[in-house]
């Protein structure tokens, strides 16, 4: 890992954001693991650390959403220890620069594979969460989301105020298909992009991994922001080593010296 990022670079990229006409984002854990929450691979990861969880979470989901729900409300273990750092985290300078990007007009939609809420809370508006938000509550029939106080929870599973279909988490499960209204949203996004801002994440599990391939594939650019080398490294025009938190700001006050 290099750690020093030379600013010919950092102009570089910058002045690829500024050539695009349309710039979307693409970000992973890295940018949460920045906020202190675990990764679940890797190490320090949960599931390193508790064995991984079961790959059929979402059939086990409606084969008894009250167990579900039980366990969701009452957790142990790794989602104990998730639930408890979820709560805790505050969103990092990575964060805070989409939120500028966006702002200035450069940025124009992130999709996010993380749930902890962070990006919403940095201020982000035009936000596509592939994996759901582990604040909200979704029904699986109509897929209306609540945020978690709407709902009453006296009975289990909970029932939608609105059509009676069972409540789940909007967190994306194993063996759960992403929700539709934000698969085809994120695909829109993609098709507009020629230029993708590819921050702490290593892109490699679909469909997220599909974006940036896709923009690239039509002679888009990709710019990399990651301490690591990763699987599409060799496709980015420009990669900048190091961690969101620490390059997203400094690429940022780039931008701000050339408008
Ligand atoms: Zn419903």
């Amino acid at each position: 890992m290099e750690d020093t990022l030379d600013s010919k670079a950092l102009e570089a990229a910058a002045d690829c954001l500024l050539r695009a006409r349309y710039v979307i984002a693409l970000t992973g854990a890295g940018l949460s693991v920045e906020s202190g929450i675990p990764p679940f691979r890797g190490p320090g990861g949960l599931w390193t650390k508790y064995g991984e969880p079961p790959m059929d979470g979402y059939q086990r989901f409606l084969r008894d959403p009250r167990k579900a729900w039980e366990e969701r409300l009452n957790p142990s273990g790794p989602m104990r220890e998730l639930w408890a750092t979820l709560r805790a985290a505050e969103p990092n300078p990575g964060h805070r620069a989409l939120v500028e990007l966006e702002e200035m007009g450069l940025l124009k939609a992130t999709i996010t594979q993380n749930v902890d809420n962070l990006h919403r809370a940095a201020g982000s508006i035009r936000l596509l969460e592939i994996h759901g938000n582990a604040t909200l509550i979704r029904c699986i029939q109509c897929v209306t989301r609540f945020a978690r106080d709407e709902i009453d929870y006296g009975e289990l599973p909970p029932h939608c105020p609105r059509c009676g279909g069972i409540l789940k988490s909007d967190t994306v499960s194993f063996g759960e298909p992403i929700p539709a209204d934000v698969l085809e949203h994120c695909s829109e996004e993609a098709e507009r992009a020629d230029c993708v801002l590819v921050a702490g994440t290593s892109a490699t599990v679909y469909p997220a991994a599909q974006f940036p391939l896709s923009v690239q594939g039509r002679g888009g650019d990709l710019i990399e922001i990651n301490p690591y080398e990763t699987e599409i490294t060799h496709l980015c025009r420009h990669t900048l080593r190091g961690t969101s938190a620490e390059i997203l700001p400094r690429l940022v006050n780039v931008l701000r010296e050339r408008r």
